[in-house]
């Protein structure tokens, strides 16, 4: 039995006796070790976290159950969050669970269709807004601030508590935390979790090291490496296309106290290390979280020693939430032939 984050966690996030405990399955993911990348990169200890593996298929579920199960504890009715795409999909699960009435703010024509489907199916009210995810968030604030509605962005301090709980999985199933994780930045809750997360496992000593927390942006949507916010974003990788991170304050804090670095990687990269994760580990994940990995080889190539350095790459979200991006990569072999053995035999070089 799946206990989820809430009942797992309870004694380290902000629960009390009247939140609502549920689960939907979300947390406990798998490290996977790398098998050939860490052979690419010469280290000899990598490892993927699987955050594809959540409930609505990305680490959004985290925070959301914790946030849903808040709102719900307060007597809320109706939650609202903008999104690129994950964070709609996971308040719309969460919010069909409970019976709330959910509406979501995705930007126009710029939406993985994956993450759309999921808003509709689970039976969200879709608002397209006719602007990018910084507008769409920016009108979500102003509407939460005039009315009785919840906001579940990750501005919602619960979806922060809520996801710093990968960072405990990741020491409870390492023994320690790794030396380097490599996370992919967008509106930077997640790298701002992670942190707090470890800081506050090493408080705890469950843990004596802290990561370098190496934090990747793509390059048309890298405000905090220009720092300065970057009017129209553009990236293939959607979850991430955010030209005025709301956490901006909490990545640069994880950076500077751990040492570690936030940097940008080009579309081509991220594309390479799409296809990478796919083809050398047999694992789909979405083109934003490719620039976790992506982040990695860039190091590598630049010399960075890593050999003996314990590293975990943060794989954000499932690659299917985005098959048209998936579908236009070029395939090994994909041909038309009738159903009869010799002209596939033909096809397959087999004679
Ligand atoms: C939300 C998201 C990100 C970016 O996370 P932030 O907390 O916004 O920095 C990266 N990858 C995927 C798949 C996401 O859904």
């Amino acid at each position: 039995m799946i206990r989820g984050v809430l009942e797992r966690y309870k004694s380290y996030l902000p629960v009390n006796e009247k939140t609502p405990m549920f689960t939907l399955g979300e947390g406990d993911t798998p490290l996977v070790r790398s098998k050939t990348i860490s052979q690419e990169v010469g280290c000899d200890e990598l490892y993927f976290k699987l955050e594809g593996c959540n409930p609505s298929g990305s680490f959004k579920d985290r925070g959301m159950v914790l946030a849903v199960a808040k709102a719900m504890e307060e007597g809320g009715e109706s939650i609202v969050c903008a999104s690129t795409g994950n964070t709609s999909a996971s308040a719309a699960a969460y919010g069909a669970y409970c019976g709330l009435e959910t509406t979501v703010f995705v930007p126009k024509n710029n939406i993985a269709r994956g993450k759309l489907a999921q808003a509709i199916t689970y039976g969200a009210r879709i608002i397209l807004i006719d602007g990018n995810f910084d507008d769409a968030l920016k009108v979500v604030r102003e509407l939460t601030a005039k009315h009785p509605i919840i906001l579940v962005n990750s501005l919602n301090p619960y979806r922060i508590e809520g996801q710093k709980t990968a960072s405990f999985e990741i020491i409870e199933d390492l023994g320690t935390a790794p030396d380097y994780l490599f996370i992919p930045v967008g509106n930077a809750g997640n790298i701002t979790a992670y942190w707090q997360g470890f800081v506050e496992a090493r408080n705890m000593e469950w843990t004596a090291i802290l990561p370098k927390m190496m934090g990747f942006q793509a390059e048309g949507a890298a405000a905090i490496v220009r720092g300065r916010p970057i009017a129209k974003p553009e990236t293939i990788a959607s979850a991430i296309r955010v030209g005025n991170p709301a956490s901006w304050d909490g990545a640069v804090k994880a950076r500077d106290e751990s040492n570690g670095t936030i940097d940008s990687v080009t579309d081509e990269e991220i594309m390479e290390a799409y296809e990478w994760i796919a083809r050398k580990e047999g694992i789909f994940c979405e083109p934003a979280s490719a620039a976790s990995v992506a982040g990695l080889i860039k190091l590598s190539r630049n010399g960075v020693h890593l050999k003996d350095s314990k590293i975990v790459c943060v794989l954000t979200g499932t690659g299917l939430k985005d098959p048209d991006l998936a579908s236009s990569m070029e395939p090994v072999f994909m041909d038309e032939y009738p159903p009869q053995l010799e002209a596939v035999e033909r096809a397959l070089g087999l004679h």
